[in-house]
């Protein structure tokens, strides 16, 4: 077998993991030389992040309950100023995908220090990608000004995170890995971590179901969500994320939601151009990668239609005509007819092959 040219970089993020590993954060601050940090949630995680603050003492200056979808510039600029005016020097992010935005966004800003605790599987916390709302508006970066120095993994603290966000951030992981295995910027590391993701999502996700507080099975993954996230991070996305960004920046749609709908499609369009690279997830998935993964979300009970998010079916003119408005890269060659069809058996729930 040939290797083909590659270039491979990784990150410097150090990632603690394992139970417990939330009793650590205060010996990383100190680490990382932070005396004084910002623990910031979604309004619904207060309490931890309450707890959180009470556990680090002194090295806890306050508590922002803010952190919202999207990461809002408004929100941004109040927490930021709320950072100056407790003098922080750090911030310690509690949450999933919407916490860690706010702390890369504040990162960006002022350069404080992140560690990044958190309780999904958006894997977020080890990309160097931000986007940030402002007049309704989404855009996106990439900039190493907001990754993450520190990233702790404690399985303990995702045991309630519900069924239903557990399945679909699963597969929101997923996603990162699945188009991992064709990016055009792949290198045989990622392809690795990828793959190893999907093995890990394909068996914890399940196992969740049936047994929500099960700590193997959230541990497990949580490991494959942190592979998905470092193949997020380091390479190209495409259609996926593309058909993603638009319907949840243009119809509103919930962004964990829409990538699991969306996901079997996707993938099933592009295994039409290249089937050898998606090989290893079609085998997982039990002979096709798209019908395969669309077979698994079902039997883990995830929204398999668009429709259900409350798209409406002419919204899909719309949405077909915004994703390929302008060219970016895939594997497949993208044109408004094959999307708008795409997008069609997404809204009724079909499987993407008969
Ligand atoms: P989220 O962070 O919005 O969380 C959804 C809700 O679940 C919130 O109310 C949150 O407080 C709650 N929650 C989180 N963990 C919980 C737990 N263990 N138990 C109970 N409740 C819990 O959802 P998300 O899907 O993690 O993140 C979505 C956001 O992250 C989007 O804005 C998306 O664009 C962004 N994202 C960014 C990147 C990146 O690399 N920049 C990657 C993935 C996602």
């Amino acid at each position: 077998m040939s290797i083909a040219p590659f270039t491979y970089r990784s990150r410097a993020s150090l990632v603690d993991f394992g139970e417990g590993s939330i009793a650590r954060v205060g010996d990383w601050l100190d680490r990382l030389g932070c005396k004084a940090a910002m623990i910031l949630s979604t309004p619904q995680q207060a309490d931890d992040a309450n707890a959180l603050a009470g556990r680090l003492g002194d090295r806890a200056v306050g508590v922002f309950t803010g952190a919202t979808m999207h990461t809002p510039v408004v929100v941004t600029e109040k927490a930021v100023a709320e950072a100056g005016r407790l003098g922080a020097d750090s911030v310690v992010s509690l949450g999933g995908g919407s916490t860690t935005g706010l702390g890369k966004a504040i990162a960006l800003r002022t350069g404080l220090k992140q560690v990044v605790v958190p309780t999904t599987y958006a894997g977020s916390e080890v990309t160097d990608i931000l986007g940030q709302t402002e007049g309704g508006k989404k855009t996106t970066i990439r900039d190493e000004k907001v990754v993450p120095e520190v990233v702790i993994y404690d399985p303990q603290l995702t045991l309630g995170l519900p069924v239903g966000m557990s399945v679909t951030s699963g597969l929101n992981a997923m996603a990162h890995a699945a188009e991992g295995l064709y990016a055009s910027d792949r290198n045989p590391v990622t392809s690795l971590l990828a793959l190893e993701g999907l093995r890990a999502l394909k068996t914890a996700l399940p196992a969740i179901v049936a047994s929500p507080r099960d700590p193997d099975a959230r541990g497990k993954a949580l490991y494959g969500a942190w592979m998905c996230g470092i193949v997020l991070g380091s390479v190209a996305m495409a259609l996926h994320h593309k058909l993603c960004h638009t319907l949840g920046g243009s119809f509103d749609t919930p962004h964990a939601e829409t990538h699991a709908i969306m996901l079997p499609h996707t993938v099933h369009f592009n295994e039409q151009a290249v089937p050898d690279l998606l090989a290893p997830a079609a085998a997982l998935f039990g002979g096709s990668a798209g019908g395969g993964l669309w077979d698994f979300a079902k039997s883990i009970g995830a929204p398999l239609a668009l429709g259900d998010l409350g798209l409406a079916e002419h919204d899909l003119d719309s949405a077909a005509e915004m994703a390929t408005a302008n060219p970016y890269e895939n594997p497949r060659a993208i044109d408004r007819s094959s999307i708008r069809d795409l997008l069609q058996r997404a809204w009724e729930g079909a499987r993407p092959e008969a």
